[in-house]
């Protein structure tokens, strides 16, 4: 789908201006709160458009969340309500055009995924024939071991013969988007401070915000909070379920092993295009273990699903912890006043691009997205 195209449904999704600010022609000055890839890709759909866009990050940006997730863009899982799957579609698309505006590195060779266990090969299976009866989803189907093997020659895919191939997944190096992202939002104009923390809220009101921050007093018509797991804190809101975390191992680079992304039996793993391995696993990580103790149990299931003699050389040994909206749903609209947004959820990374294009037409052209209706922050009071 091109930009125009793309543009256009996003438009025709948008109601009305409802004329909720007073002032749409102004020039509006925004702050985002936290540059991971949620806060960093709003800050930049913003600073293509008539604003002036400040992004503040406690610490480094991208050194939440978004620096240790596993970074796989899908929309493979039959998600609820609909409009959620649908929305992870569109984040596809979205990540499309962003990756010809930021020459970002996605490696778009879709996912396969499968398991060992009966029981869990059988839902997976539901879960594709439910996602083929949505009205509209990715293009997914089920293959052999023989196809799979065409497809990822290095993987031992034990003869089983039901593999989701997701064709239109892509895996994307997070770190390096947001960094790209950020050279852009400057050269539009609009400044990146770190370490820069908020602190609290002095005064807020519908037509702005003034804000204590731990390098002084900032002021603006919006501030949009995308502060992960933080969000809670600011607000004394309980909006996030317990984060829950995961290990991530990033590898020195080494030679092509893998091609796709490849969700086998415990673990999950993608390769950059410079060699490095990303590999994550499916059990919440136990923080009681070492770092040490993390490589050698995911080293020995990285054996078990790879043809290779090798160990992992792991140049990283990460443990991320996922903000988790209450119900699972993105939290994601006007807060409190209305100069006062939250954009926070599971699933950031594949979310991310359309997040930063719907955030923005809703701020700067006042309208409301009826693609965002089921993600609002209402729903909690
Ligand atoms: C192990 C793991 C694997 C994952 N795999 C995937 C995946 O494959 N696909 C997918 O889509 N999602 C995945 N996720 C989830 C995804 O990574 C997150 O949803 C996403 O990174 C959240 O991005 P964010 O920008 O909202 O938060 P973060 O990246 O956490 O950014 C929040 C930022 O806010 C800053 N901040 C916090 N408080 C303040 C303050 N008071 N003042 C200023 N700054 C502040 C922080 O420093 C931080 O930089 C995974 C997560 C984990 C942990």
């Amino acid at each position: 789908m091109n930009r125009r195209d793309f543009l256009k449904i996003l438009g025709l999704l948008a109601l009305s201006p409802k004329r909720i600010y007073s002032q749409k022609n102004k020039t509006k000055d925004i702050i985002v709160v936290g540059a991971g890839i949620i806060g960093s890709s709003i800050a930049y759909e913003l600073s293509k458009r008539r604003t002036n866009v400040t992004l503040i990050d406690k610490n480094k940006p991208g050194s939440g969340c978004s620096g240790s997730s596993f970074a796989w863009i899908n929309a493979t899982y039959p998600k609820e309500p609909y409009s959620y799957n649908l929305f992870s579609q569109l984040g596809i698309n979205a990540f499309h055009l962003m990756e010809k505006e930021l020459s970002l590195d996605i490696k778009w060779n879709g996912s396969l995924e499968w398991s060992s266990n009966i029981k869990d090969q059988n839902k997976l299976i539901e879960s594709i024939k439910k996602l083929k009866s949505y009205p509209k989803f990715p293009p997914t189907e089920i293959i052999g071991y023989k196809k799979a093997e065409e497809l990822e020659p290095n993987i031992k895919f034990k003869s089983n013969k039901n593999i989701i191939f997701s064709k239109s997944d892509g895996a994307i190096d997070p770190k390096d988007a947001i960094s790209k992202m950020i050279r852009r939002i400057r050269a539009n104009g609009g400044l990146v401070l770190y370490p820069c923390k908020f602190e609290r809220i002095l005064e807020s009101n519908d037509s702005f915000t003034k804000i204590k921050t731990s390098t002084g007093v900032l002021k603006c018509q919006n501030i949009i909070f995308c502060n992960g797991t933080e969000l809670d804190d600011s607000f004394g809101t309980k909006f996030l379920k317990k984060p829950r975390p995961g290990v991530i191992i990033k590898t020195e680079p080494t030679r092509s092993l893998i091609n796709s992304i490849v969700y086998g039996p415990q673990i999950h793993a993608h390769q950059q295009r410079n060699g490095q391995l990303i590999i994550g696993e499916q059990i919440t990580a136990p923080l009681k273990e070492s770092s040490k103790n993390h490589l050698r149990r995911i080293n020995k299931h990285f054996k078990n699903m790879v043809k290779t003699r090798n160990d992992l050389n792991a140049s990283q040994i990460l443990v991320g912890w996922r903000p988790i909206p209450k119900d699972d749903l993105p939290i994601i609209g006007r807060f409190k006043n209305k100069s006062i947004y939250l954009a926070v959820m599971h699933s950031g990374i594949s979310l991310a691009a359309i997040v930063g294009s719907l955030v923005t037409q809703e701020i700067v052209d006042e309208v409301d997205s009826l693609l965002l209706n089921d993600f609002r922050p209402s729903r909690f009071f």
